[in-house]
């Protein structure tokens, strides 16, 4: 266990969960010092809004599994279960409520996430409600770090900016080698490898 009360909040499509998340939440568990973290998967992720979109059930079930067995891992259904679209403003004020100021909260992005993160619903109150953690992500220029630095000047001592020495793996390159029948080993844990061939997930088209 490290610093007492703060808690990792990763929030993401998970479409599908791979080692890129899971070696994130490791890195934020060993070099921020919390204590847990939840992931959450996005109900309706409006910024992929054309991005071919596996569904909720499916997403669900395969951060459960990728994540069943390290006791430092949770995983909500609080975004899939509102309904509408999802923002992260909205995942963090009930956080709060529910779990009262001793317990901090800290959110967990990819470095791409930043360049975006003004587009968010109500940005300052989420720098309000946690701290960020932001990892570095292999061909995500570092100046979407800095353009974020410089747009919320008032974030400045509430962002930690992580090495993860995170894999090149996404989402999007899964989909896209899953629809070419590549193989799935190394990217993805074994049970949500066998769970997407189960269900035959991202076979046409990318799409769930
Ligand atoms: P897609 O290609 O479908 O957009 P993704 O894996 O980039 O997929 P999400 O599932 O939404 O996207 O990722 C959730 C969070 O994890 C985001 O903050 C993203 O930046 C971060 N993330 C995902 N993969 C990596 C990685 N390989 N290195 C660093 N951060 C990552």
């Amino acid at each position: 266990m490290g610093a007492s009360g703060v808690i990792g909040v990763f929030g993401g499509t998970f479409n599908p969960i791979h080692h890129g998340h899971l070696e994130l939440a490791q890195a934020a568990l060993n070099q921020l010092g919390l204590d847990r973290i939840i992931f959450i998967p996005a109900g309706q992720p409006w910024l992929k809004a054309g991005t071919p979109l596996a569904p909720a059930c499916h997403r669900l079930a395969m951060v459960r599994l990728a994540v069943e067995g390290n006791p430092a891992f949770t995983v909500s259904a609080m975004e899939i279960a509102r309904p509408g679209p999802t923002y992260t403003v909205d995942t963090l004020e009930s956080l709060h409520e529910k779990l009262g100021e001793n317990e901090r909260l800290q959110f967990l992005v990819g470095a791409d996430v930043l360049g975006d993160f003004h587009r968010w619903k109500d940005p300052e109150r989420i720098l309000q409600l946690c701290r960020l953690a932001v990892f570095r992500r292999v061909n995500v220029d570092e100046s979407k770090i800095k353009e974020f630095l410089y747009r919320f000047p008032n974030s400045s001592g509430k962002v930690d900016v992580v090495d993860g020495d995170l894999p090149d793996v996404s989402g999007t390159l899964i989909r896209e080698g899953v629809a070419k029948g590549e193989p799935l080993t190394g990217k993805v844990t074994g049970p949500v490898e066998e769970y997407i061939n189960r269900y035959g997930l991202y076979r046409l088209n990318a799409a769930g």
